[in-house]
């Protein structure tokens, strides 16, 4: 059957490391593998009376959450995306998950070949959806303050007309932990708009900020930049709802995508989300348990890193998100580091996994992403003292 799948598909094998992640489901396995948001996190209470007050929208054909919906997506929530984002309710699309936002764009944005410039490392299901379309991603380095712009302006200017998009995480990197800096976000604007292509800004973390003070995001009205935001670090993934917003040519092109897609995102999830945003009390208090749930677990990976592996680790303390991007340069190969600790117990993502050119002299194999967000701090120490034997096992 192999040969009947389009050139697209077979060039898109499953990946080693995915293999090998399958075993963090075994019972015994802690994981800091994946971005799974706390349990803890996640507001059941909140969401069971948003979704009584969804099912109750009562429109011309009936129950709206329950009926087909406009691909654009519900006005409630549309209002309230282009409300927080500064734009008008016509320039917002809801989507299933920010994920789509990324297939979509790349699918209307790339013909094959054309260049889409990313940080390297970068967020995998992004590089995925963007070599999906036939895109080639070019990656360029960045520091504790994001991407390096001087290194994305060279790289537009080598792609020439083949640029198209300039992707970039702003807030808390997955899964380098980084803040794009307020001086670069205002580079890369100009950037844009020097080279004439459009900044895709991925922002599902940027509510989650324990420590230091909000920066003012890329995408506002009139920019050529396109803002995505989620649901799934903030209420719960499982809803899969997501959103962007940007130029008016964008997203009416995106939406025709969509159409194609699924026809619109599940109008019950979207009215979910609204209903528990708009009740901005209990919305704003569940933001504040969730800050408060990962300020305590990045600060519990942070010091049982310290207290079990001191000088073979380096990384950075992160301000928010889920994600710590740990470096160990006694250890050549993370991917291999990855087997004894799953001997060991425990998970995480090596960091050639989010290289934008693996196998290049930039694969991060001495790197790993853990992520604080699933285990409680017990669970976490825990984790932290199997990941160091893991690491004396393999310095021998
Ligand atoms: N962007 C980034 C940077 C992410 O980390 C994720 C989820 N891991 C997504 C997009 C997709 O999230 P969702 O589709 O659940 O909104």
């Amino acid at each position: 059957m192999e040969n009947l799948l389009s050139r697209r598909a077979r060039s898109h094998q499953a990946s080693r490391i995915r293999e090998l992640l399958l075993l963090t489901e075994q019972p015994h396995m802690m994981s800091l593998a994946g971005g799974l948001p706390a349990p803890e996190g996640v507001p059941i209470d909140l969401i069971r009376s948003a979704f009584d007050r969804a099912i109750g929208h009562i429109g011309a054909t009936g129950s709206t959450a329950l009926q087909y919906a406009p691909t654009e997506g519900v006005a409630a929530l549309r209002e309230q995306v282009a409300e927080e984002h500064a734009v008008r309710v016509e320039d917002v699309l809801i989507t299933t998950g920010s994920q789509q936002a990324l297939d979509l764009l790349a699918r209307i944005l790339c013909d094959p070949d054309d260049v889409i410039v990313a940080e390297d490392p970068s967020y995998l299901g992004a590089l995925q959806a963007f070599r999906f379309a036939g895109a080639e991603v070019v990656g360029v380095p960045g520091d504790a303050d994001g991407i390096d712009v001087d290194g994305v302006e060279a790289a537009l200017a080598a792609a020439g007309p083949r640029a198209k998009a300039v992707y970039v995480v702003s807030n808390f990197h997955n899964p380098s932990g980084s803040v794009l800096s307020a001086q670069r976000r205002v580079r890369l604007v100009e950037l844009a708009e020097a080279y004439g292509v459009v900044i895709i800004e991925d922002d599902p973390y940027g509510e989650i900020r324990f420590a230091g003070d909000r920066l003012a995001p890329l995408g506002a009205a009139g920019r050529p930049v396109v803002r995505l935001g989620s649901s799934s670090k903030v209420l719960a993934p499982g809803l899969r709802v997501g959103w962007m917003s940007g130029p008016a040519p964008i997203i009416g092109a995106a939406v025709r995508a969509k159409q194609a897609a699924d026809l619109h995102t599940s109008s019950l999830n979207q009215l979910i989300v609204a209903e528990a945003r708009a009740d901005r009390a209990a919305f704003g208090a569940h933001l504040d348990t969730a800050r408060e749930i990962y300020r305590l677990r990045a600060a519990a990976l942070a010091a049982a890193l310290r207290a079990e592996l001191g000088d073979h680790v380096s990384f950075a303390d992160p301000s928010g998100g889920m994600f710590l991007w740990c470096t160990v340069p006694t250890v050549s190969s993370t991917e291999r580091l990855l087997e004894i600790a799953l001997d060991k117990g425990v998970a995480f993502v090596p960091g050639s996994a989010f290289a934008v050119s693996p196998g290049s002299d930039v694969d991060h194999a001495s790197a790993m992403r853990l992520s604080y967000a699933t285990l409680d701090p017990a669970g976490l120490a825990q984790a932290a003292s199997r990941l160091a034997a893991a690491v004396r096992t393999m310095e021998g």
